[in-house]
């Protein structure tokens, strides 16, 4: 079977430094000031690199650089900086930052707590210091290799949708009609703000509108993040395996010019990413499936029915009507079952493994 492979994944884990007395704090800040001024009058790599002798001024010819933002990260290569882990239970991970010759920003790192930072199995790559509502913040670019954990006992099936970003059923619960559902607001704070730019688009105010889009997607961004998050956990929880319905499912679903603009403005494919790496951090496959179908068929029956608007379902073989996510969800899960058996029978029975669009 191909399945049992180990697999790359990458993230990035926010670290932020603390404790920091006003002598450093002022150390950093004349490093992000410095580092700010030469990037913004765009000096050239070899003059960064004379200011810079300890910090590799590799990014500094990027071009997004040259977008003169209030909050330009500093990149350090990772020869540029240490952590040092205490292998402390408190104040594990400190980092030493070099400012100038003989100069070190030394610093205990608050990580995030499922961020563990176990290396040499965790690698990594690239890291910006970020000083963000008057703190500094390292970013750390990571990845390792995961063995993905394919003893699962159930499916976890996840639906995306436009009313509702995702609604996800447990296999094991499919009887029992539990459907979770994630990120109810995102509509209405999608609807809303498209509504404020509209009106002031009216009277041409271009900055503002600006900024209401980078707000919305900044607020949107922290709900994914949860969603994805909350969604993996209730697999680890369940040892579960996640089953998407993919993005082509939803395109075909929607109906009419007006609905295709909103879905293909929906956040789908940053949710699906979010959750993949998530989940295969924890080892936990993601398995993406058409879910064309599932809008029309009855996860009680297998009859088709129809929607009889958004939200409903029914059935026109055995009357029911059900939350039309829910029955889609349903349906992924009961799917991916089937194939489950399917494919474990076969291995059982020592013949050839499948490689069907699925795996
Ligand atoms: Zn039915």
């Amino acid at each position: 079977m191909v399945l049992n492979l180990g697999l790359l994944v990458s993230k990035c884990m926010t670290a932020r430094l603390w404790g920091l007395t006003q002598r450093k704090m002022s150390l950093l800040e004349g490093l992000a000031k410095t580092w700010k001024g030469m990037v913004s009058e765009e000096k050239s790599y070899r003059e960064l690199r004379q200011a810079f002798p300890n910090i590799s001024a590799l990014y500094a010819r990027n071009a997004s650089f040259k977008r003169k933002s209030a909050n330009d990260p500093i990149y350090l290569e990772t020869q540029d900086f240490r952590l040092i882990d205490t292998k402390k239970k408190f104040a594990r991970w400190f980092v030493r930052i070099p400012i100038r010759k003989g100069v070190a920003v030394f610093a205990p790192l608050r990580m995030r707590k499922r961020d563990s930072l176990e290396l040499p199995s965790v690698k990594i790559h690239d890291s910006k210091l970020v000083k963000k509502n008057g703190m500094f913040e390292l970013h750390l670019s990571v990845s390792k290799e995961v063995e993905m954990n394919y003893a699962y006992r159930s499916v976890f099936g996840v639906d995306l949708g436009e009313r509702v970003m995702a609604t996800a059923v447990l296999s094991s619960d499919a009887s029992n009609p539990a459907p979770k559902f994630y990120g109810k607001n995102v509509r209405s704070i999608r609807r809303h703000n498209a509504w404020l730019r509209k009106r002031l688009g009216e009277r041409k105010i271009l900055r503002v509108i600006r900024r209401i889009r980078n707000t919305e997607q900044r607020t949107v961004n922290v709900i994914l993040h949860q969603i994805s998050r909350a969604i993996v956990d209730e697999a680890l929880a369940n040892n579960a395996v996640i089953v998407l319905g993919d993005l082509e499912g939803i395109r075909s679903r929607a109906r009419g010019k007006r609905m295709n603009r909103i879905i293909a403005n929906m956040p789908f494919h940053k949710l699906t990413e979010y959750i993949s790496y998530k989940a295969n951090w924890e080892g936990i496959p993601v398995i993406t499936t058409s879910e064309a179908y599932t809008s029309k068929t009855c996860h009680n029956c297998n009859s088709e029915g129809r929607r009889v608007n958004q939200g409903l379902f029914r059935c026109s073989a055995c009357g029911h009507e059900y939350n039309a996510d829910y029955n889609g969800a349903a349906n992924i899960g009961k799917k991916v079952e089937r194939l489950l058996e399917h494919v474990s029978l076969r291995r059982a029975s020592g013949s050839t493994p499948i490689r069907g669009a699925i795996f």
